[in-house]
């Protein structure tokens, strides 16, 4: 079993990477975003109030995300591996995610973290916003907010695990299959 986190900001292509990794190796895909955003569609309590934090640029509390992911790691017991797609996103969550995946007699193997600058982030974001119908990517001001929420909240998530010699940074710009098979490189050292 291998469990990876994939780590970046908005817009660096973890959503795209996750696919093709979960076709390749199996995975389980674990998005906090999908789960946030499939709370909102099923009009949950926890749905509607995560949706007015999202919409702002906001990180939802550390809480809900962990209860998620509780959830569902519970949920899938013969999963050949997890790849963590925007989580953890806080120092936080990434200790309780350590705890739980401890409780379940997992590991974490790696961090795979997707380098991307912040001008290129803006342009792919307000691309996808096109398209995506996803109200946080359709507006400069709110994805300037999301890249900030990422450098002062998430960005030392990396420290957390380079402590633990976990952390692996790859270029994110470039060619979608490049990365792909430097990703995929990378996880088979794991
Ligand atoms: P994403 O789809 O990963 O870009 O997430 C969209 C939005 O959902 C973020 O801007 C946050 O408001 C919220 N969100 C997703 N994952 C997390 C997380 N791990 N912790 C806190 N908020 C999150």
């Amino acid at each position: 079993m291998r469990n990876i986190v994939l780590f970046g900001p908005p817009g660096a292509g973890k959503g795209t990477q996750s696919q093709k990794l979960i076709d390749k190796y199996g995975f389980v895909h674990l998005s906090t975003g999908d789960l946030l955003r499939a709370e909102i569609a099923a009009g949950t309590k926890l749905g509607l109030e995560a949706k007015e934090l999202m919409d702002k640029g906001i990180l939802v509390p550390d809480e809900v995300v962990i209860g998620m992911i509780n959830n569902k790691i519970k949920a899938n017991p013969d999963a050949k591996g997890f790849i963590f797609d925007g989580f953890p996103r806080t120092v936080a969550q990434a200790a309780a995610l350590d705890k739980m995946i401890a409780d379940n007699q997992m590991k974490i193997n790696g961090m795979i973290a997707l380098v991307v600058d912040e001008e290129e982030l803006t342009k792919r974001l307000l691309i996808r916003g096109q398209t995506s119908g996803r109200v946080d990517d359709q507006n400069e001001a709110l994805i300037r907010n999301r890249v900030q929420e990422y450098n002062n909240k998430t960005a030392p998530v990396a420290d957390f695990y380079n402590q633990q010699s976990k952390y692996h940074a790859i270029n994110g710009i470039g060619e979608i299959e490049d990365i792909f098979s430097q990703i995929s490189n990378l996880i088979d050292t794991f």
